[in-house]
């Protein structure tokens, strides 16, 4: 028998004590794009995770981002699939929510989802809405953000490639989420949200700390040169401009969705130090997370989770 124990610091290394042997899994580890340690990779009850420093420091909220690991759901969509549309079993899709909320110490009927169709559309969500999506029926479309400054409500949206968007205020005590696809991200839906919790809850965006979640890296995602166009269109004034479309071919370019969501992020006038980028690809760690591209479309669905406390 053999302990592996990871040389990351604090309170990372008591979960990645693991055991190999006959019959046993060695945990696997995430490949990370950059040499600082972005996000931590926890585990509870089986469940594995990973969570921003910076949020959970703020004290005012509770958060993960899941994985493919400690669900039930099997096959391509195995284990932690938090779809009900992508051809799971509601029992098992319920089971996974119940997991997620154990890990979180809430209710599933706590929860409240995004209906994302990659819009920028942001709904303030009170109350009245907990359980929609989950143990209720959802009575809006459209929405891909979801802002609250009501604690105990489970802001809920859904990930395999896009980028997901975190946000608190906690001098307001505000949070939000969104869903920033390629589509959201030329949008600009990170500056939406920001703005609407700046003129419903008079936040000040200078207060607000930001996370882009793990996503889809540069070297992963290549795009054809119409969506690269309107990327060039829509960061024109950018600082960052030439970090985010990166030309390959006459006909392709590689699309940085974490330079342009920065972009967004600091257009909303949020403080870089307040922004935390990532540091993992969903496609270049498909083992560990979901990915649209990387497995041709057969895959589940991870979620990003925010509430108030
Ligand atoms: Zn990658």
């Amino acid at each position: 028998m053999l302990f592996l124990i990871s040389v990351t610091a604090g309170i990372e290394k008591s979960v990645h004590k693991q055991i190999t042997g006959k019959g046993m899994k060695r945990r696997m580890e995430f490949i990370r794009k950059k040499q600082y340690t972005a996000m931590l990779d926890m585990e509870k009850d089986g469940v594995r995770y990973l969570q921003f420093p910076a949020f959970t420091k703020s004290g005012v909220c509770r958060h993960l981002f899941s994985t493919r690991i400690g669900g039930v759901s099997t096959g391509d969509i195995g284990t932690m699939n938090l779809s009900y549309s992508r051809g799971d079993l509601k029992e098992n899709v319920d089971e996974n929510f119940r997991r997620i909320a154990g890990v979180l110490g809430c209710d599933i009927s706590d929860f409240v989802l995004s209906q994302q169709t990659h819009t920028t559309n942001v709904r303030l969500v009170t109350v009245a809405d907990k359980g929609k999506g989950v143990t209720c029926v959802q009575d809006y479309r459209d929405v891909d953000g979801l802002i609250t400054n009501e604690p105990g409500i489970v802001l809920s949206t859904f990930y395999a490639d896009c980028v997901p968007l975190f946000f608190v205020d906690p001098i307001k005590k505000v949070i939000g989420l969104s869903h920033s696809g390629w589509r959201g991200t030329v949008g600009k839906i990170g500056k939406v949200t920001v703005e609407k919790m700046t003129g419903h809850y008079g936040c000040n965006p200078e207060d607000i700390l930001a996370a882009v979640g793990p996503s889809i890296c540069a070297d992963c995602y290549e795009v054809s040169m119409d969506v690269a166009d309107e990327f060039k269109n829509a960061f024109s004034e950018a600082e960052n401009r030439d970090k985010i479309i990166l030309p390959k071919s006459e006909n392709k370019a590689m699309l940085d969705l974490w330079q342009a969501n920065l972009a967004v992020l600091l257009q909303a006038g949020i403080r870089k130090e307040h922004i935390t980028l990532p540091d993992i690809c969903t496609a270049c760690n498909k083992e560990l997370l979901f990915s649209h591209r990387a497995s041709g479309g057969k895959r589940g669905n991870m979620g990003a989770f925010l509430v108030l406390n």
